[in-house]
């Protein structure tokens, strides 16, 4: 697969790049994006084929379900349903930025975006460049980290063209990610809140906006080690 590389550096200037970019996740392509976390793996979440070329390229297993990005949260009643109160807060205080929410997924997700759960994480990234980038394409973008399974998650766009290369069809160089690590992941699932990653959004951020909020003993273990 030949790679072409976007460089962006003004969402308004470098218009037809995002446009180009926009297009290709519409038409079923992989296209890494910027965002302020980490560089991300982006598809159609619309998309099964994609998603799945998602999980080749980077050699992911597939029972590890991925993030779905939207340019804003009007989309969020698109992909999810059931939407708790305690969500719309949650985003209202910290989105765009490096929050994610786990809810039960609409049918309009392929299984295979959420590894087969009834649920669906979904992120409003602060990106300019990113949120551009989703709302030209005018689907949710399923994306993990834009890294080979079990590497390091990519910053800069160096980093994901020495790796990611003739394994994507666009990688778009926005610079460095400001922010630098992952977002924190939240269920609302249930009851009560579960943190299931720690990320840019501390524990007591969120414990601001939602009362008391348990943390899974994944975390804990890994926390732990
Ligand atoms: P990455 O794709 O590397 O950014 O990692 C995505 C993270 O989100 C992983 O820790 C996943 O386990 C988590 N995640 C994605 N979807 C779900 C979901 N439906 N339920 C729980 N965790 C999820
Ligand atoms: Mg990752």
């Amino acid at each position: 697969m030949i790679t072409e590389i976007l460089k962006i550096k003004d969402v308004n200037k470098d218009r037809e790049k995002i446009k180009k970019a926009a297009r290709k996740i519409r038409e079923g392509g992989l296209v890494v994006i910027p965002t302020e976390t980490v560089y991300g793996l982006g598809a159609s979440a619309l998309n099964p084929i994609a998603v799945k070329n998602i999980f080749k390229a980077k050699g992911r297993p597939q029972d590890n379900p991925l993030i779905v990005h939207l340019s804003d949260i009007s989309g969020l009643d698109k992909v999810c349903k059931d939407i708790p109160d305690s969500a719309y807060r949650l985003f209202e205080r910290f989105s765009p930025g490096p929050l994610t929410v786990v809810l039960k997924r609409k049918d309009i997700i392929p299984d295979i975006v959420s590894a087969g759960l009834e649920s669906i994480a979904v992120r409003i990234p602060s990106s300019i460049i990113a949120r551009e980038i989703i709302k030209e394409s005018g689907v949710p973008v399923a994306a993990p980290s834009a890294n080979i399974s079990g590497k390091p998650s990519p910053t800069t766009a160096q980093h994901v063209i020495s790796e990611m290369t003739g394994r994507v069809d666009i990688i778009v160089d926005g610079g460095p990610c400001d922010v630098g690590v992952e977002s924190t992941v939240i269920s609302l699932l249930g009851e009560k809140p579960i943190l299931l990653r720690p990320g840019g959004i501390t524990k007591d951020e969120l414990q601001s906006v939602l009362g008391d909020i348990d943390v899974s003993r994944s975390v804990l273990s890994k926390l732990n080690d």
